[in-house]
């Protein structure tokens, strides 16, 4: 039982097949370039050599195409007919207030899909291409959507309304939605199941910390707050983007600067977060071996992260009423060793103590504080494709 899951950019394409027998990877890989010249597969079939296909793929259906060309392929294949696979789970960025869980997909969703495009004006036209390209190719196959807000959707009014006139709610749905959710959702079970626990009995903050990072507040298996808001804007600070910043900069550096909001939105999203602080890169690899060759500004863009992480931490043991399990998870929350460390650091009020051996491992489920500490801390690498798969099986079955 094989299923496929795409996760469609507006260049880019991600893709893996899963057999949910076991609930192996079969093959991952990646399109780049989609609809500009040099474009290109990179396709990994587990246990072998990447495999690079360099063809000129000028739009999604043409590179879906050749994904299903090459996942049939007598050599770098993994299956022999397109009739293997069972159902397709495709990622969804924003679902907005209408879906609140995956969904399998048909007009009437593939319409809701398209009515949250205005809230996520990049991703959702990107998603949409890669579901109409499987769509054609693939017509009898069933289809499910899984949303990045989906989890979310359980946050009360008081965490997701914004302080503003409330008619931009209601005119233009202006509120919180949050992302990664699929990701939270993930991890946070898994904690659970790691510690042998209810999941409705713990209060669990997640710390998905990657290019993006949020964080969610989890109790009893429900979301109660997360960190990004209406866009994948708000919240801490990330690679390139600002997170939480006095309203009141932006009309400031507009004017001063000569920005169109576009420009504004370019600065906010692209030149901000660790890499406008530093100067030096994106990559948080990049900016710890600055900071520990010395470089001043570098230790301040990681300064401000993990002080961030450190306050909406705390914040969310105030939202849950306490809590038991902090998570780890992501690029940076998966391995840096010492940015966990850093971020845990004054913690030891709420009963959060980091042990430094436990604590020194990359990429793999771990259970790290200190023996006594009141709070669980868990490394649990996520697994965004697998939920997708789950929740494509379980729909299509129905
Ligand atoms: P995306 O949001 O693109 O999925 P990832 O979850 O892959 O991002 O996270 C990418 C981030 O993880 C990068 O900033 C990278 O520097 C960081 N990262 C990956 N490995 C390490 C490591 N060993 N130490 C510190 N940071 C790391």
């Amino acid at each position: 039982m094989k299923v496929l899951v795409i996760n469609c950019g507006s260049s880019s394409l991600k893709y893996q097949v899963i057999d949910m027998r076991d609930e192996s990877v079969l093959v991952k890989g990646l399109v780049e370039r989609i609809g500009i010249e040099g474009s290109q597969i990179k396709h990994e079939k587990t246990g072998c050599e990447k495999h690079i296909i360099k063809e000129a793929l000028p739009d999604h259906k043409k590179a879906i195409s050749l994904v299903l060309a090459t996942l049939q392929d007598a050599t770098h294949g993994v299956i022999k007919s397109m009739d293997e696979i069972v159902a397709v789970g495709h990622r969804v960025v924003h679902g907005g207030e209408t879906f609140s869980k995956s969904v399998l997909i048909d007009d009437k969703v593939m319409q809701g899909i398209k009515d949250c495009i205005p809230l996520a004006p990049l991703h959702n036209p990107a998603n949409i291409m890669g579901i109409e390209a499987c769509q054609a190719l693939m017509p009898k196959t069933p289809m499910v959507a899984v949303f990045d807000t989906a989890f979310h959707q359980t946050m009360p009014a008081s965490s997701y309304i914004y302080a503003l006139p409330y008619e931009y709610y209601t005119k233009y749905k202006v509120r919180r939605y949050g992302f990664h959710g699929t990701s939270h959702k993930y991890v946070s079970a898994r904690a659970a199941e790691m510690l042998g626990k209810k999941i409705e009995d713990l209060s669990i903050v997640t710390c998905h910390l990657g290019n993006g990072s949020s964080l969610a507040a989890v109790k009893g298996g429900k979301v109660l707050d997360t960190s990004m808001g209406l866009t994948p804007l708000e919240g801490l600070a990330m690679g390139t983007r600002s997170g939480d910043l006095d309203p009141a900069i932006l009309p400031f550096i507009m004017e001063k600067e000569k920005l169109s909001s576009k420009d504004m939105g370019n600065v906010l999203n692209k030149a901000s977060g660790v890499l406008g602080i530093s100067g030096v890169s994106s990559d948080f690899r990049d900016i710890e071996e600055a900071a520990n060759s010395g470089n001043e500004r570098a230790k301040l863009a990681l300064d401000v992260f993990c002080l961030r992480v450190r306050k909406y931490i705390a914040s969310y043991a105030a939202v849950m009423g306490g809590i038991d399990v902090l998570v780890f998870t992501a690029g940076i929350g998966e391995n840096s060793i010492g940015l966990r460390e850093k971020i845990c650091e004054g913690l030891g009020f709420l009963g959060i103590e980091i042990d430094s051996e436990k604590n020194n491992v990359r990429g793999k489920e771990t259970i790290a504080q200190k023996d006594g500490a009141g709070v669980k801390i868990l490394i649990v690498p996520t697994n965004e494709e697998l939920m997708i798969a789950r929740d494509a099986v379980s729909l299509s079955k129905k």
